[in-house]
């Protein structure tokens, strides 16, 4: 779960982060009123769950209350979109008010689980700020990496190393070196899969201080997090995976591909997806109903599959052992007649009541073409992407 930058750096205040005093607005009167309260220079940042505002207008540095104003209500109710964003934004309906800050160095630090290791990894960099994914990608020696330890943390002698790396000011060293700490802390104790700050800077007076932050917190543990969990902000959500969110459904978007991938289980979504690029197509997402789909569930999974503008064909890949083949039938033929989908679907069903449940897809009256297994799903996928193929020519 992604949380945004202002509720990000409560979470670092309370860890002893230094981070530019601010406020948040919901309203333009708001943000005047924080700048007047701030006084001087100030930055007008948009709140939403994605990086690269500064290049897309979601950062502003202002001198008046005024301006701080019209710099608020340029941003609020619109839909700010970044190369982080799709292509509809997402929308802004806080801003952040923060006293400006003299910058003279943007560092870059970030703390993620490495998968392969199986340790909290602290990344960092001296080339921290808004072109630092051009260094990850073209200068990737740049980035340098310190693993921490699961059982002893991160140890002094290690935060001192990451500072040093860093090549801050001799006088900031001890006060970075607590700040990676602490910042591994945060890591720790809320249990995050991302904390990063980029940047971090060096002030004119060579203190250090957390410009930006942003904190992803891991799903499965936010149930030991309640006043985490609280944070959560679904309009910054894709809708469909919000809705599927709630039905307790798992759906993942994928990129340019026009396949609707319906399955119950991982396993089976990564075999259903080979079988599509076998077929020579792409998945355009992959909704996974799980063990025990219940038929309205299975209706709103069928309902979200074919919102996804997308989509062209469908193809359904059960096993069913809890989940029974009828009842998902059924939950497909009703909210297809209720949606009024016409899209071709090819269904794979096997396991319990797959008979019937493959008599009522057959007597739906809707284009479905019937497999045999995961090997039949794949070449009647391939042949019907071959026939609509030839049929657009
Ligand atoms: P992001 O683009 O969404 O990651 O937003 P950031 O909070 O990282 O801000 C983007 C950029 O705006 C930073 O890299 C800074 O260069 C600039 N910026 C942000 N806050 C301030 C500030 O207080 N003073 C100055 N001078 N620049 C700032
Ligand atoms: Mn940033």
């Amino acid at each position: 779960m992604n949380i945004h930058e202002y509720q990000a750096k409560d979470i670092f205040e309370r860890f002893g982060i230094p981070v530019p005093r601010g406020m948040v607005a919901t309203t333009a009167a708001e943000a005047r009123a924080a700048a007047e309260e701030i006084g001087g220079e100030v930055v007008v940042k948009a709140q939403v769950h994605a990086g690269g505002r500064g290049k897309a207008g979601g950062v502003k540095v202002v001198n008046t209350p005024q301006e701080a104003e019209e710099a608020a209500a340029g941003m609020l109710g619109i839909n700010l979109v970044t190369h982080q964003t799709g292509p509809d934004g997402v929308p802004v309906r806080k801003v952040m008010v923060a006293e400006a800050t003299d910058i003279k160095d943007e560092l870059y630090i970030s703390i993620i689980v490495d998968g392969d290791l199986g340790v909290p990894v602290i990344i960092a960099s001296t080339e921290g700020g808004m072109d630092i994914e051009e260094v990850a990608e073209k200068t990737p020696d740049r980035l340098f990496r310190v693993a921490g330890d699961p059982l002893l943390g991160l140890s002094p002698y290690h935060a001192r190393d990451v500072a040093a790396l860093l090549e801050v000011p001799q006088s900031a060293q001890r006060a970075t070196a607590a700040l990676i700490s602490n910042l591994y802390r945060v890591f720790v104790d809320n249990d995050c899969s991302l904390v990063e700050v980029n940047p971090l800077v060096i002030t004119g007076d060579d203190q250090v201080v957390a410009l930006d932050a942003k904190i992803n917190l891991e799903d499965d543990a936010l149930f030991r997090h309640k006043d985490l969990a609280a944070l959560h902000d679904p309009e910054q959500e894709d809708e469909l995976e919000r809705r599927a969110g709630s039905a307790d459904l798992a759906y993942v978007k994928l990129d340019g591909g026009k396949v609707g991938c319906m399955v119950n289980g991982a396993g089976l979504a990564m075999a259903t997806m080979d079988i599509t690029k076998w077929a020579g197509a792409d998945p355009a997402n992959f909704l996974d109903i799980g063990g025990s789909a219940d038929q309205g569930r299975i209706e709103e999974a069928f309902r979200i599959i074919v919102s996804d503008d997308e989509v062209e064909i469908i193809l359904v890949n059960l096993f069913a052992g809890i989940a029974r083949s009828d009842v998902v039938a059924q939950g497909i033929v009703n909210a297809a007649k209720e949606t009024g989908a016409t899209l071709p679907m090819v269904v794979a069903m096997r396991g319990t009541n797959a008979e019937e449940g493959r008599r009522i897809l057959n007597e739906s009256g809707l284009d479905i073409t019937a497999a045999p297994d995961l090997a039949g799903a794949a070449e009647v996928l391939r042949d019907k992407l071959a026939s609509a193929a030839g049929g657009a020519q």
